[in-house]
């Protein structure tokens, strides 16, 4: 439903993020609109102003993401990040349990909400004792906003069992509890479509088209999962995916990768390798041919701690070998 891929960002202990086109573009509307509305007089403040409260949702949006991040990483499950137009997601290959899927859901809202936690404590305790001079107002209203967006995404995302908000799944994995898949997937889907009619409406009329817009798009997403049949846990589908073909867009960054590890380029094979690995699902052979690069690539950038879980899923060719020789003589 969501775009599939962005540019890379940053990774972070082997959780690569990414940022889309249309988040880029949302977060400039956030940070200019401000300065257009308040005129030649306010304009600089306005921007300022604008640019700390987009700094401080994607803060917050990456703390989120990292919550579901680190968990998945803890079940082996390869997790990346992309932060899109509607927020952030973060893919990771398919848990083994419900039990596992419930703790990555609940671990985004629930790090978020101890991350808000924290930065009362901050503003209220410490930022009082530094003299910020002329930034005080920019910075208390850069942590005002952080504590405020984190408590209002991770409440929101938590409690609206809209699919396929953290809710959503967590809705429908209480439901596979209690009965099986096919009811609880209805169940779920009709509920969230109950729930986003009435606030499509309301967006519409109180809060302006873009939220309607956006509202509406995950209304429709909700119809037609409701009319296809698909298996919203992907436990079913797992072993379907893993055949599916890799799409052209896939293919054509893989070759890529594998042109810049032949130039030598170590540092653009490894980012495009982890933009390759935003994009979604894959073919198993494919995913493998990734942790072969990455492996490579790592060791050469010296990466050696990072390189061990790259390591321990690539196949074992004589590339892969040199690699893990090379890191362990550098480990120890
Ligand atoms: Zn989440």
């Amino acid at each position: 439903m969501f775009e599939r891929s962005g540019f890379h960002f940053f990774t972070f202990r082997g959780i690569a993020l990414a940022v889309s086109p249309w988040y880029l573009l949302l977060m400039a509307f956030y940070a200019f609109g401000p300065m257009m509305r308040a005129g030649s007089g306010g304009a600089g403040h306005a921007f300022l102003g604008g640019v700390s409260a987009v700094l401080a949702i994607t803060v917050s949006l990456i703390v989120h993401e990292f919550g579901h991040g680190f968990v998945a990483k803890f079940y082996r499950l390869n997790p990346s990040i992309l932060l899109h137009g509607f927020g952030g997601l973060c893919t990771h290959e398919i848990a083994s349990s419900d039990k596992d899927d419930a703790l990555i859901v609940f671990a985004g809202p629930a790090v978020q909400l101890v991350f808000a936690g924290l930065v009362v404590l901050l503003s209220t305790f410490v930022l009082p004792l530094i003299n910020l001079g002329v930034a005080s107002g920019l910075v208390a209203s850069f942590m005002s906003t952080l504590w405020f967006f984190s408590v209002f995404w991770a409440l929101l995302n938590l409690f609206l069992p809209i699919w396929p908000l953290d809710g959503g799944q967590l809705f429908h994995l209480i439901l596979r509890r209690l009965m099986p898949e096919e009811r609880a997937r209805n169940i779920a889907l009709r509920v969230s479509i109950f729930l986003l009619i009435p606030l499509a409406i309301l967006a519409f009329l109180k809060a302006g088209i873009f939220l309607a817009i956006l509202l509406g798009y995950i209304l429709f997403y909700n119809f037609q999962l409701l009319n296809s049949g698909q298996d919203l846990a992907g436990r079913a589908s797992n072993a379907r995916a893993a055949q599916a073909p890799a799409s052209a867009f896939q293919a054509e960054l893989l070759e890529d990768a594998e042109r810049a590890l032949a130039d030598q380029d170590f540092r653009e094979a490894y980012r495009v390798c982890h933009q390759l690995r935003s994009t979604g699902r894959m073919p198993d052979k494919m995913l493998s041919q990734i942790w072969e690069i990455l492996a490579v690539s790592a060791v050469q950038m010296e990466r050696y701690e990072e390189a061990q879980s790259y390591l321990e899923r690539a196949p074992n060719t004589a590339a892969v070998r040199q690699a893990r020789e090379a890191a362990s003589a550098h480990l120890g």
